[in-house]
Order: C-alpha cells, then sequence, then structure tokens
C-alpha cells in the first residue's frame, strides 16, 4: 500500500507511478465565473436588494448573480459561452423591438 508522507492524502486517491518515461506539465490556476453577481429576473432586469426591478440595467453572461455560485459543470460544452451568446440574442431582439 502507498503512504504519502508529504502531503497525507488518503491511500485510496494514491496512484503508483512505476513506469516511464515521465513527462511534467506546469498547471496554475484560472478563474473561470463569477461566484456571486448581479441578480436579476427572467427577462435579464437587474433586481436591487429588495428584488425589485432597476429599470433600464440588465445583465448577460458571466456577471449573472449566482449562475456558478454552487458548481461551473465543466462537463457541459459551451456552457457558459452558450448562455452567453443565446441570452444575448434574447435580449437583444427584445430591447430592439421596444
Ligand atoms: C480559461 C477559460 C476557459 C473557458 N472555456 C470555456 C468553454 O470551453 N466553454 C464555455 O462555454 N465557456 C468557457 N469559458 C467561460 C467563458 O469564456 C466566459 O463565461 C465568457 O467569456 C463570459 O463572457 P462575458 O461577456 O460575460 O464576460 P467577459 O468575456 O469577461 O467580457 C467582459 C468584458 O468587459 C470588459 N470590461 C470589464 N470591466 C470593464 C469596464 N469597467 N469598462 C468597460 N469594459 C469592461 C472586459 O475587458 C471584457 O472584455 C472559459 C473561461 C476561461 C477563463
Amino acid at each position: 500500500m502507498c503512504e504519502d508522507t508529504d502531503y497525507y492524502k488518503k491511500p485510496v486517491f494514491l496512484t503508483p507511478v512505476k513506469q516511464g518515461p515521465f513527462y511534467a506539465l506546469k498547471v496554475g490556476p484560472a478563474l473561470l465565473a463569477v461566484c456571486g453577481g448581479l441578480k436579476c429576473n427572467n427577462d435579464f432586469q437587474c433586481l436591487d436588494e429588495n428584488g425589485e426591478v432597476i429599470e433600464g440595467l440588465y445583465v448577460l453572461g458571466n456577471i449573472m448573480g449566482d449562475i456558478t455560485a454552487v458548481d461551473y459543470p465543466i462537463n457541459v460544452a459551451g456552457n457558459s459561452h452558450g448562455r452567453c451568446i443565446t441570452f444575448g440574442y434574447l435580449l437583444g431582439h427584445e430591447l430592439a423591438e421596444a
């Protein structure tokens, strides 16, 4: 059984690295999404702290409130871009007709 004396990870999460060749890759952190953001209703209108509509202020994309507050599902292709483009298209048409 493997033992991690550097980070004390549980043995069940350890995989032995036995046979080369081995390659190294530098991995750094990146910010994918906004946790929090501006809250809105189904018409993309921003809401104030009392849940009331702020006239003339709309929100789309990453900054829409709490879309990814719990999780960022990276296994859904186009999860963020799809939302940006689709919601932008819908709101653009809505405002152009108003
Ligand atoms: C590494 C990485 C990989 C990703 N991969 C995917 C993927 O595979 N699929 C997917 O669907 N999504 C992916 N995303 C997420 C996706 O890129 C974002 O959700 C999307 O770009 C958000 O679009 P947005 O228009 O809301 O914000 P942004 O693209 O961040 O646009 C905001 C714009 O506002 C500008 N801005 C900021 N402050 C001001 C200011 N005060 N005045 C004027 N302009 C300002 C910024 O310069 C920027 O151009 C990825 C993100 C990252 C970082």
